[in-house]
C-alpha cells in the first residue's frame, strides 16, 4: 500500500518509536519519511572529467556530475551506471567508491563512484543541455551547481586538489 491508499494522517509517536511520524488514522500505517539516496559518478576519460550542463531545474545551465535518485530494485552501482547513460549517454565501468556524503538537513545521502568512460562517446540525454570532458584545472567551479560535485572531484583527484589549493593560498 502507498500513502494514497490510506485515510487521513495524523502526527503521533508510534509505540516503541521515539519521534513523531505521520500515522494513518484508519489503519495505523506509519509513513516513514527516510532520506533519499542519490547515486552518481565522477567519470574520467584520459584524466579528463565528464560533466553535464543541466537542462532541468534546479540550476538550469549549471554543471554537475551525472547522478540522480536510486530506484527501487537496483544496486547503487547499477543506479550510477543508469544515470550516466540517461544524463550523458555515457557507457561507464565503475572503478571504486569515492565516498558517501550525508546532507542531514536536506535528507539526502549521496553515494559517488569513480568510473571510467569505456570509449570517448557521450552526449546530452534529455536532462542535459550539453556534456563535455574537462581537465581538473579547466573546471569552472563558479558554474558548478551543487557542492557535492566539487567534494567528489576533489576526493577523486586529491593531489590535484591539494596543488590547486596551494596555488590559491
Ligand atoms: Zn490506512
Amino acid at each position: 500500500m502507498s500513502r494514497s491508499d490510506h485515510g487521513s494522517f495524523r502526527h503521533a509517536i508510534p509505540a516503541g518509536d521515539d519521534r513523531m511520524r505521520r500515522v494513518c488514522g484508519d489503519c495505523g500505517f506509519v509513513d516513514y519519511e527516510n532520506p533519499k539516496v542519490v547515486v552518481g559518478a565522477i567519470v574520467t576519460f584520459e584524466d579528463r572529467i565528464l560533466l553535464c550542463r543541466r537542462a532541468i531545474p534546479p540550476r538550469i545551465g549549471w554543471l554537475t556530475h551525472p547522478g540522480g535518485h536510486l530506484e527501487r530494485g537496483e544496486t547503487t552501482e547499477e543506479g550510477a551506471i543508469r544515470e550516466c547513460w540517461e544524463e550523458a549517454r555515457a557507457r561507464i565501468s565503475i572503478d571504486s567508491l569515492i565516498g558517501v556524503h550525508t546532507n542531514a538537513p536536506a535528507g539526502v545521502v549521496d553515494i559517488v563512484y569513480a568510473a571510467t568512460l569505456e570509449e570517448p562517446s557521450f552526449g546530452p540525454g534529455p536532462e542535459s543541455e550539453s556534456v563535455a570532458l574537462y581537465a581538473f584545472d579547466e573546471i569552472p567551479w563558479n558554474e558548478v551547481a551543487f557542492p557535492i560535485t566539487r567534494w567528489a572531484v576533489e576526493r577523486a583527484f586529491p593531489d590535484l586538489a591539494r596543488r590547486r589549493r596551494a596555488a590559491f593560498a
